[in-house]
Parts: C-alpha cells; sequence; structure tokens
C-alpha cells in the first residue's frame, strides 16, 4: 500500500475551515471524497478564435498580449478596469467593475489567455468586449482555466467553479499520486486500463479527448466492478449458511393443483421448476419472481407456500399495502382450507387484543401462513419455524427490509416478486444477490386492453359507453389522483367526484367509494362489495394500484392520467383485462409538458411491460426509476448503469473470477478487499 492520503479536506493548501464547511454540502469530507468528485460537465477551452472572427455574444477563448491596462471612473463608487489583449488580428478588451485590485495581476507584454462570453453591445473595432473574463498568464505554467478542456463542477452556493477548480487542481497534484490503485495487477494488464492518478486526472482535466475516455473507462469499470463483489459478496456469504431443504411434499402439491380453477402457463410451470429445484436444496433460495402485471405470480407464490407448509414449516406473504394483503388473504385461505392450512391477515390496523391472540397462535405454530404488511416484522411477532417468505412487489421495498424479515426466521428461503420489467444486466447489478426467474407470457384468454387518450370534451360519451357496458354487467373503476378537494391542486378527487356522480349522471347506479383515509372496515366492505358485483362503479385513488384482482372489471378510467408516471399508469391499467371480457383503458388528461404527453402516447401505443419500463427510464433516467440506494448499493459516480452495458458484464465477469478464487481477496489485494468492507458499512 502507498501511503496514506490525509484524511480532511483541510490538508489541501487554499482550502481553510469554511471551504471545508462548503464542501461538506457537497459530500466532501475527505482528500478521496474530492478526489472522487467529478465534474458534471466540460468546456472546451482549448482552442483559440482568432479575435478578428469574433461574432457577438459568442462564448471564446482567445490568447493575445496586453496592449493596454486602464481604470475608467464612471461615477461615484464604480470604476471600470480595462485590460486589452490582442493577437495581431484584432483586439479585445476584458473589463471587470470594481476590481481594482486585479490591475495588478497584468504585466504589459506578456501573453494572457481570456476565457468568456463576447458581449453583444458595443460592437466594431476595438469595442470588442468580454465581462468579467476567466484569466490565466500564458507563461505561469500549465493553465487550469483557459487553454484546455475545463471541468465544470456542481457547486453549491459560496464556492464558485473557479474555487472548486483550483482546489481540485492542487488535491490532484498533491494527492493523486497517493491514492491507492484498487483494481488487481491482472485486471489492469488485461483491459490496459491507465493507473489511478492518470485516470483521475483524466475525469477531471483531461488533456485530450483519449484521454478522457479511457480514464472514464477504467473508472466505470472499477466502480461496476466494486459494486458486482459487494453483491457476489452478499450472495456468498449465504452459500455457507445452512437453510430449510424442502422435500418435495408431492402430493399435497397435487392436490393443489387439482383445485386450481384453470392449468399453469408454460412459463408459470417453468418458474415452478427453478423455484422447487431452489427450494428443495439446503442454501436458503433468493429468487426474484419478475412478471408483469396480470401474469399470474400469486399462484406460484401460493405454490411454493403450500411446499414449505406440507414441510411443516410456516410461511410468510408480506405485501406492500393492506388491501393487496387483504386480497391475498380472501383468495388463498378458501383454497389452502381444503387442503388442511390455517391462514391469518396480519396488518398494522388489527385491534390490540386480536393481534394478542394471532401472536399467541403464530408462535405455537396453529398457523400455518401469515399474510399481511409491513406489520409481519415488528419486534415482538414470534414465528415458530419459518420455511419460506414471500414478498410481494418489491419495488416497494427496501433491502434493509427484506433483511429484516429474513432475521425472524432461520435462514428461510426467500421469493420476491415484482411486476416492474427490470433487463437482464441491470437485475444483475440491482438484484445481484439474487437469482433470476421470469414470466413472459399471461394466461390465455386475455384479450389486450383498449387504451384511448380523450380530453374533458370527450366525457359524456364516455359515460354513455360506461353505462353501456355496466348494462351488459361489467364493472368499472375511475381513477382519482387525489382523495379530496385541494386549494393548491386543480385535480379531479375522489370524493367529489364520487357526490357528483351519485347525485346525476350515475345515480341508478351502485357506487363505491375508495381511499386511504376511511375506514379499515369500510374499506373491507367496499373490497368485498365490488368483488361480489354489489358495486357497479368503484371510484377510487391509486390504493388499488397493486394487486387488485376483479376479472368482471373491465372498465378504467383515469382522472387526470397526466399526473401519474408511467409505470403507475401501467400498474393501474393492469387492474382490467383479467376476464374474459374486452377491456378499456380511458386516460382523461390534458398534459402541459412534453414529457406528459409522451408518458401518454406510449400508453396508448403499447401494453408490454418491458416496453414500458424501457420508456419510463428514458423519460426519467435510471437513477429515479430504480431509486438504487433503496436497493442498498453505492450511488454510482461515473459509470451509467444503462449505458455501460458492456462495461457491466465484463466487471461480472471479473468479480465472479476473483469471488470463486476463494479467499485471496483479503491476502492478496488488501486494498480492494478493505474499500469493499468501507463499502458494506456505508451502504
Ligand atoms: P400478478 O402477476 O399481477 O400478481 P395474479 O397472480 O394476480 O397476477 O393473476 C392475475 C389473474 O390471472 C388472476 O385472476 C389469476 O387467478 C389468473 N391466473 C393466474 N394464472 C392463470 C392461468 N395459468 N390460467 C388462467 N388464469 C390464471
Ligand atoms: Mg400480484
Amino acid at each position: 500500500m502507498k501511503n496514506e492520503l490525509p484524511k480532511s479536506v483541510q490538508f489541501i493548501k487554499g482550502v481553510g475551515p469554511a471551504y471545508k464547511k462548503l464542501l461538506g454540502k457537497l459530500n466532501i469530507t475527505t482528500v478521496e471524497d474530492l478526489l472522487y468528485y467529478f465534474p458534471r460537465d466540460y468546456q472546451d477551452r482549448s482552442k483559440y478564435v482568432p479575435m478578428n472572427s469574433v461574432k457577438p455574444g459568442q462564448e471564446i477563448t482567445i490568447k493575445g498580449k496586453v496592449l493596454k491596462i486602464y481604470e475608467q471612473k464612471i461615477k461615484r463608487g464604480l470604476r471600470i478596469l480595462k485590460v486589452t489583449i490582442s493577437d495581431g488580428s484584432d483586439c479585445i478588451n476584458g473589463t471587470w467593475f470594481n476590481q481594482s485590485y486585479l490591475k495588478k495581476k497584468f504585466q504589459k507584454g506578456k501573453e494572457y489567455i481570456f476565457s468568456g462570453k463576447l458581449s453583444d453591445k458595443a460592437w466594431g473595432f476595438g469595442k470588442k468586449e468580454i465581462n468579467n473574463p476567466v484569466f490565466e498568464e500564458l507563461e505561469s505554467g500549465e493553465t487550469i482555466h483557459t487553454g484546455r478542456v475545463v471541468p465544470i463542477y456542481a457547486l453549491t452556493e459560496g464556492i464558485s467553479q473557479q474555487k472548486l477548480r483550483e482546489i481540485m487542481y492542487k488535491a490532484l497534484s498533491d494527492f493523486a499520486c497517493h491514492v491507492n490503485d484498487l483494481l488487481p495487477d491482472y485486471l489492469i494488464k488485461k483491459y490496459r486500463f491507465p493507473d489511478t492518478t492518470t485516470s483521475l486526472w483524466g475525469l477531471h482535466f483531461p488533456r485530450d479527448r483519449k484521454h478522457y475516455i479511457a480514464a472514464r473507462k477504467r473508472l466505470a469499470f472499477e466502480e461496476l466492478f466494486l459494486l458486482q463483489l459487494l453483491v457476489l459478496q452478499r450472495k456468498k456469504n449465504l452459500t455457507g449458511v445452512k437453510g430449510v431443504e424442502h422435500k418435495g411434499e408431492i402430493n399435497t402439491l397435487d392436490k393443489f393443483k387439482e383445485i386450481l380453477p384453470f392449468e399453469l402457463t408454460t412459463a408459470q410451470q417453468r418458474v415452478w421448476t427453478e423455484i422447487k429445484r431452489d427450494m428443495a436444496r439446503p442454501v436458503p433460495m433468493q429468487r426474484l419472481l419478475q412478471g408483469d402485471v396480470g401474469s399470474g405470480k400469486t399462484i406460484i407464490a401460493a405454490m411454493a407456500l403450500v411446499e414449505t407448509m406440507a414441510n411443516t414449516y410456516q410461511g410468510i406473504m408480506m405485501a406492500p399495502t393492506e388491501i393487496l394483503a387483504e386480497q391475498h388473504y380472501l383468495k388463498l385461505k378458501p383454497l389452502l382450507r381444503d387442503l388442511g392450512f390455517n391462514v391469518v391477515l396480519l396488518t398494522g390496523s388489527l385491534k390490540e387484543s386480536e393481534r394478542s391472540r394471532l401472536k399467541e397462535l403464530i408462535k405455537n405454530k396453529e398457523v400455518d401462513l401469515i399474510i399481511g404488511t409491513h406489520a409481519l416484522f415488528q419486534e415482538d411477532l414470534e414465528y415458530y419455524k419459518i420455511g419460506l417468505i414471500v414478498i410481494d412487489e418489491q419495488h416497494r421495498f427496501g433491502v434493509e427490509q427484506r433483511f429484516k424479515l429474513k432475521d425472524k426466521g432461520d435462514n428461510p428461503d426467500l421469493l420476491v416478486m415484482t411486476a416492474t420489467p427490470i433487463p437482464r444486466t441491470l437485475a444483475l447489478t440491482l438484484y445481484g444477490d439474487m437469482d433470476l426467474s421470469i414470466i413472459d407470457e399471461l394466461p390465455p384468454g386475455r384479450s389486450p386492453v383498449i387504451t384511448t387518450w380523450r380530453t374533458e370534451k370527450a366525457r359524456s360519451s364516455i359515460y354513455s359507453f360506461v353505462k353501456e357496458k355496466i348494462n351488459k354487467g361489467r364493472q368499472v373503476y375511475i381513477v382519482c389522483p387525489l382523495i379530496e378537494e385541494s386549494e393548491e391542486i386543480v385535480a379531479v378527487s375522489a370524493m367529489e367526484m364520487f357526490k357528483t356522480l351519485t347525485k346525476d349522471t350515475f345515480s341508478q347506479y351502485r357506487l363505491g367509494l375508495l381511499h386511504s383515509k376511511i375506514t379499515q372496515e369500510e374499506r373491507k366492505t367496499v373490497m368485498k362489495d365490488f368483488r361480489e358485483g354489489k358495486i357497479d362503479i368503484l371510484i377510487s385513488t391509486t390504493v388499488i394500484e397493486v394487486g387488485v384482482d376483479v376479472p368482471n372489471a373491465s372498465i378504467m378510467i383515469i382522472e387526470n392520467a397526466e399526473r401519474f408516471g408511467l409505470a403507475q399508469l401501467h400498474q393501474l391499467r393492469g387492474r382490467v383485462g383479467r376476464g374474459k371480457y374486452q377491456s378499456y383503458c380511458i386516460l382523461i388528461a390534458n398534459p402541459r409538458t412534453e414529457e406528459g404527453t409522451k408518458r401518454l402516447s406510449v400508453m396508448t401505443e403499447t401494453d408490454d411491460g418491458f416496453k414500458i419500463a424501457e420508456a419510463d427510464l428514458e423519460i426519467r433516467g435510471p437513477g429515479e426509476f430504480f431509486g438504487i440506494r433503496q436497493h442498498g448499493l453505492p450511488d454510482l459516480k461515473v459509470a451509467n448503469i444503462l449505458k455501460d452495458n458492456r462495461i457491466l458484464i465484463t466487471a461480472r465477469e471479473e468479480a465472479e473470477g476473483l469471488i470463486n478464487n476463494n479467499g485471496i481477496l483479503k491476502y492478496k489485494y488488501p486494498c480492494l478487499y478493505n474499500k469493499l468492507l468501507n463499502l458494506e458499512l456505508k451502504v
């Protein structure tokens, strides 16, 4: 290892307590933080334009000899310093207001570089001016702000681009050569990577394009390599662990399949084989089940749960909302009762007495399956013997919660289900510690949902369409962005909509209202009535977004659809198209932004969750889309998780090679090893 880097940024010349504090706002506290604080952009100031060819308002970099230095007093308290430089073709003034002290920095006859925006006023020979140009003397050695490609950093108030650039330059000059090279030698040789020092310089102050590209490639690789090591390490930590070995209780499962009202699709059969194989192994299962909305994940979960219960373990199923938990409960309870299993529902809104009763039952193994929400991992809950945990709709849960729940048992198997179609390579990163199963086929007999985008004007014709369908026995969802009227937000509220529609248009029909402010009891009743066909139109907020399953509901109207994200719209739409009837999704929207318009056209163009996810990614960018932090992974500073696909795959392969090569990491590559430990602590 090399000499240790000094810890605090205060060791850098020019950084006192005040700047230390400001840097802190940028999350920079150590010298290393600083060196890894990369530019958000660059500006090419490496080319000097001839002064006779410049145009008003242009951003330019010029080089010339100082002809004249003089100061003008305009009026009291206002002085202008003018410095004229010339390259022989013409001359240009640099001007500064009330900065007399700069006079000393210039010397007649010496060469300087100016960089800045030409004024678009006062034009003509000898009147070309740059206000407040960035300037440097040419002879003073290497230039930092001009005469090169310069870095542009994200700033915080109180620190200027120039100041940060100077601090960075100093830090690089003094310390870049002390940064440990994290990558093993053999990788540096194999991929002909530049060393760390060269790479850090290349990202901050690239000599040329080649320098930058090589530097970026190396640092992006390093970042993704670390990330992969981290997730593979997590995965490996589990393989030594003894988990639950499910014996494959064929009889019970066969019975279960018999009582199912349908045959499994080919895709369902395939993923079931994968899951069953995992569950039979002594190593704890860590599997992600991905399948578009409506692809039939629930039944697969149920089969896995039957498998664990038949092996005399308890099963746990966690959903992100109470409505969804209730629904799973209602659906699974009768099926499982026939097989002799006891199912309970445990949510946050249980009465205390009821909760205590359940708690006892769970502890004494009088229930086999516990379905619930986050309430499932409350501290005081003791389980008897957990064999399998199923988490539905993973995108709402963080890794942390995943681990917390696992702590409740003795390394139970884990099945996580998500409807977010993540490109495979990306899944390798975000869920690198998990294996992936994909249901890529919808159950038969589904007709694609017809989606249209309408404006307010079409409302009455939409309503007559709805009436026609209700008269034929169908049911309808109307989704509103708000619960109640709001003064700040102009959008349709569920309560208001319910009132209006009950009063006139749909007064002869049965309407229901659902949102998060009504009581648990009311909500249960409403959902039950809707499921049983006692409600024709369910007016609701996005509480119905995930998982609600009423096949007879074939129309969904989404009010102010421009207010919803793509993923959300797709989830909502997934509530219809679940039965044998042609289904419709009507988006009522008046988008004000290009992005909003784009979202709506994507929705009308495709029904394919994968395409929608890709469009969403494109519109929103990966950071926001996946919430990388939420997955318990460090932020990426250089690599782009989507665009650097090839680097990602290489990094994955190399990381696998190193992890499998047991034990050498710690002894042979101590820097790398320590870095990983640090990262694991930080996330
Ligand atoms: P999701 O993947 O969105 O959770 P669900 O598991 O809720 O989807 O399934 C959607 C609907 O499809 C449910 O009504 C379910 O009973 C039905 N379903 C699931 N698998 C099949 C199948 N193989 N054949 C017919 N219908 C199925
Ligand atoms: Mg589901």
